[in-house]
């Protein structure tokens, strides 16, 4: 039988379908709300991603609030899912619900500035920085307009990505290394343009071949995580972000940061805690304690070359959503940024994520298998790799399907959540210390019946 990571995958699958089996008979209502949904929706859910979780049929949420979900059929979880990020500070954090109900009545969007937009400007200057913000209603759409301005104000076409990152859905992002050539990412729909044209390439850690795309002088940014989140998780080797920094400036390119996952490091982000300088920065997700809203922010000499190309080239920017800086998404950011995102919260979330790390780690040492456990702050990754991993190509190989969904549905099926596509764990000012315990007591359980 094949062994991937230690692991008898014929035992996994077999795991795998015993916690198939008790999933779809502990959930009766969620299987028949699976029914009606697919009475109008394609595929059956209101988003294709709804259908990317281990389980039988969706699993249909009642009520989230805090840590904690209730499904229809009566089952708390606690959830390190948490939307993805998007609740990484808890579901309905009170500050936002009580926000959100003062704006309610007083008009959700007219396309002009309330006097709280003043104030956030103030706070995303105070916290992150840079002097000049924008706000967009996803960090897809933030990305994609940062981008826009990096080509317009240094008049380059290419931009450059680290093999394995994900932006978002931003077309020019979809480029991969395979077999050591640029190609687009495998499942791209309806792509009609050639990415490879205008997208460069190359493994995140790798500076020779940073600095040899770089020294072309033809691209007009990088886009980065400081740490790459979306495929296992990959840290920053000693000196690559100061390489990174160097590199671009060298060659007159922007460095764009993306912060929507890595804001799990603290409350100025990976930025803040390690002083990176990034011309352009991007936050979506949590920034508006999951009401839709993003922020994108740039240096004085972005902002200055920004607005020259707009006087040079009248007309619509190619930027901006009708709904963008709408004033719901306005009243939540704030509350937000001067209720939620505090430094108690982080003292919380990094205290509870140091021993969800520990806990997990000596659970894979009791089950001797040859996995690490990463970690960023709030974020924590089980990584099926005995060595921190030091590119997107390693990350790629870490992700071995039977094995991801068999553990899944098993925390699941024992009451904890984690997000699908990789072992992705968050941990919010709203999880508690039992919530940890017992999503360690489940891993330590799942990890010795695959092992027995
Ligand atoms: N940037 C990063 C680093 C992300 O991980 C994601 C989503 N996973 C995005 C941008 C895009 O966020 P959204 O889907 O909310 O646009």
């Amino acid at each position: 039988p094949e062994r991937l990571a230690g692991i008898d995958l014929a035992r996994a699958d077999a795991l795998y379908a015993e916690e198939y089996a008790r999933y779809a008979a502990a959930r009766p209502r969620s299987r028949a709300l699976a029914e009606r949904l697919a009475d109008g929706f394609h595929d059956g859910v209101p988003m294709h991603w709804m259908r990317d979780w281990p389980t039988p049929f969706p699993m249909a949420v009642a009520e989230a609030r805090g840590a904690g979900i209730t499904d229809v059929d009566g089952h708390r979880l606690a959830d390190f899912c948490l939307g993805d990020t998007g609740s990484m500070f808890g579901h309905s954090p009170e500050p936002v619900a009580r926000a959100i109900a003062a704006q309610a009545s007083r008009g959700l969007t007219t396309m002009l500035p309330t006097p709280q937009a003043a104030e956030v400007g103030r706070l995303l200057r105070q916290r992150f920085g840079l002097p000049h913000w924008q706000i967009a209603t996803t960090a897809t759409d933030a990305n994609r307009f940062a981008l826009r301005v990096a080509r317009a104000v240094t008049g380059r076409a290419k931009i450059l990505v680290f093999h394995g990152c994900y932006h978002g859905s931003v077309d020019e992002t979809f480029v991969r290394l395979i077999d050591g050539r640029p190609a687009h990412r495998p499942g791209i729909l309806g792509q009609v343009v050639d990415l490879t044209q205008n997208t460069a390439v190359v493994e995140f850690n790798d500076v020779p071949a940073l600095e040899r795309a770089l020294r072309r002088q033809d691209i007009a940014c990088v886009i980065a995580e400081p740490v790459m989140t979306n495929s296992a998780m990959v840290l920053p080797r000693p000196g690559f972000h100061q390489a990174l920094r160097r590199l671009t400036r060298e060659t007159g390119t922007l460095l764009l940061i993306d912060e929507t996952h890595t804001i799990s490091t603290g409350p100025g982000g990976y930025t803040g805690r390690h002083g990176l300088e990034p011309d352009l920065f991007v936050l979506g997700k949590p920034i508006a304690g999951g009401v839709p809203a993003s922020v994108w922010g740039f240096t004085d000499d972005v902002a200055r070359r920004f607005d020259a190309a707009r006087a040079a080239s009248p007309g619509h920017s190619g930027m901006g959503t009708t709904l963008s800086a709408n004033a719901l998404a306005l009243a939540a950011m704030h509350a937000t940024l001067t209720e939620v995102m505090t430094e108690r919260a982080y003292a919380h979330m990094e205290r509870l994520a140091e021993a969800l790390d520990a806990g997990l780690a000596a659970a894979i040492r009791r089950a001797g298998l040859p996995w690490h456990v990463a970690r960023i702050g709030a974020r924590v990754e089980i990584v099926f790799a005995p060595q921190p991993l030091v590119n997107g190509s390693e990350a790629e190989a870490t992700h071995i399907a039977p094995l991801e969904r068999a553990l899944h549905l098993a925390l699941l099926n024992r009451g904890v959540l984690i997000a699908p596509f990789h072992n992705m764990m968050l941990v919010s000012p709203a999880t508690s210390e039992a919530d940890v315990d017992a999503l360690v007591r489940a891993f330590g359980e799942v990890t010795g019946a695959l092992v027995a």
